[in-house]
């Protein structure tokens, strides 16, 4: 696996790859990479013959009181992540190089957008479709990888694609696990031992939610309300419990039955980490086997 750090060689790569006859397959990140990106760099081997990882922690899709700075950076580690699962590339550019010329020119993004994590992050999406934007113009692929455990994102990129005519398949591959149900995320790592145990009261109210939900409950109150106990009792603030549409990640109506397919969304605060996590009801299995 190459690992390349400017702009111009990841275009150069991919060009090649596809003069070659490959279809280019992407997954961005964040780095701090961990089993969940690893399955995400798994499906776009069995999707794509040439495939790219990319590792950039973005800057303009933090707010001036998130984690920008502290944000974990493990490019050695997440190199050979990478390289086990099967990428051909690793693209690491720094900040200048992804923003040269400052970043003037940017994706606005609209209604799937606007809540759940929109909401609670104004500039975030709008960040995130934008560097996505730029490495999709740098790449070209075929095909680009998201993760499910991120739903929303994944929704608001798939939008992105469409609304632009961008020739990229959009998938979104499943939340992985620990055993213990908690998803995986690189910003586990700021959680204490005691933060990490209370922060398991999401898998926990989810699967309350999902067993309420496949116990033939429909009313939005009492399916949020079953989430919603434990990890509010848990958590040190919760951003947002809330069931929305798969499609357009808009907030169902609070007084119309839930429909046979729902997401149901969850950002809360356990000690410094932010975490989300989300279940689609009516599809998915529960985070915990046994709630
Ligand atoms: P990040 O590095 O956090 O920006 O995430 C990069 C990609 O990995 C995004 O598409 C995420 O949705 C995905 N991802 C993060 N955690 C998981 C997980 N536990 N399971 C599956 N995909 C994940």
């Amino acid at each position: 696996m190459k690992i390349v750090h400017e702009p111009d060689e990841l275009r150069r790569a991919c060009d090649e790859a596809r003069a070659a006859g490959e279809r280019v397959g992407l997954v961005p990140t964040m780095g701090a990479l961990h089993a969940g990106h690893r399955s995400l760099v798994e499906r776009a081997v069995r999707e794509a013959g040439f495939v790219v990882a990319t590792v950039f922690v973005n800057p303009t899709q933090f707010g001036p009181s998130e984690d920008f700075e502290r944000y974990p950076r493990t490019l050695e580690a997440d190199a050979a992540l990478c390289r086990d699962a099967g990428a051909a590339l690793l693209f690491a550019p720094s900040r200048d190089a992804m923003y040269p010329l400052g970043d003037e020119t940017r994706v606005r993004v609209g209604a799937t957008a606007a809540a759940l994590c929109g909401a609670h992050r104004p500039i975030h999406f709008e960040g995130v479709c934008t560097v996505v934007a730029k490495l999709f113009a740098l790449a070209g692929p075929c095909v680009a990888v998201f993760g499910r455990k991120d739903y929303q994102q994944w929704r608001v990129i798939m939008r992105m694609a469409r609304d632009l005519f961008l020739p990229v398949e959009v998938v979104g591959a499943p939340t992985v696990r620990e055993p213990d149900g908690l998803a995986l995320s690189s910003r586990n790592r700021y959680l204490s031992g005691a933060d990490r145990a209370r922060a398991l009261a999401i898998p926990r109210g989810l699967s309350l939610a999902h067993a309420a939900f496949a116990a033939g409950e429909r009313a939005p109150a009492a399916l949020v309300a079953a989430a919603r106990g434990p990890i509010e009792a848990a958590a040190d603030s919760v951003d947002y419990v809330e069931l929305a549409s798969p499609e357009s990640a808009q907030l169902l109506a609070p007084d119309r039955a839930v429909p046979e397919r729902a997401l149901l969304a969850v950002a809360a605060r356990f000690g410094g980490a932010r975490l989300i996590d989300n279940v689609v009801l009516g599809e998915d299995p529960a985070p915990l086997a046994t709630a």
